[in-house]
């Protein structure tokens, strides 16, 4: 029988943040819950898939494994977006700071470069802990399963499709991502760099 994974409850601080609004913020759940029920169908199906009838071109295998990594990468990257907002931004702690500082030059270098990430992304910034590169890099994503770096570890997650401030912004990103920033837990950042470094 196939797992199942279980959607996490929407966190009640977020229904607190400054300027992005509880309605946004609920109806925002709703899609990730649905990224959580369709990994869970495809599971479920892909344990009966034809094996026999598998194809680069075209197969149901195939199918449902690259639809399966935008359904799972879509559940784990609103994790860690809802999971980092709720703490009232503001300067990060020394640890994430000195790291930033590392891989940018300055801290508002970093900011720099991330705003212009939010603004270039059609889905996804992902600050991450790259171990390989050994360094902090601001990578983009346009989709949830579009240019990862396998092995970098996110710290800090941007969603920036139009879903994630239309209730509240309509199509204006800039002043949602200048309140992304200030909605940012960096201690949950801070123990996710601590966690990528061990
Ligand atoms: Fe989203």
């Amino acid at each position: 029988m196939a797992d199942t994974y279980t959607a996490r409850p929407v966190d009640p601080r977020l229904h607190n943040l400054n300027g992005i609004s509880a309605n946004q913020i609920d109806q925002h759940y709703t899609l990730y819950q649905g990224y959580v029920n369709k990994t869970n169908e495809l599971w479920g199906s892909l344990e009966t898939a034809d094996r026999s009838k598998a194809n680069q071109t075209y197969s149901a295998i195939r199918e449902m494994k690259v639809e399966l990594s935008f359904a799972w990468d879509g559940v784990i990257l609103h994790e860690y977006y809802f999971e980092n907002l709720g703490g009232g931004g503001g300067n990060p702690p020394d640890e994430v700071r000195k790291a930033l500082e590392a891989a940018y030059g300055s801290y508002e270098a970093w900011v720099e470069d991330f705003k212009a990430s939010g603004i270039s992304a059609r889905g996804w910034v992902i600050c991450s802990w790259d171990p390989k590169a050994g360094k902090v890099f601001n990578y983009i994503a346009d989709a949830h399963n579009s240019f990862g770096i396998w092995n970098a570890v996110p710290l800090l997650v941007l969603d920036t499709y139009e879903h994630a401030y239309m209730v509240d912004y309509g199509v204006r990103r800039p002043p949602y991502i200048d309140a992304f920033m200030n909605n940012i837990d960096w201690h949950v950042v801070a123990q996710r760099l601590a966690a990528a470094k061990k």
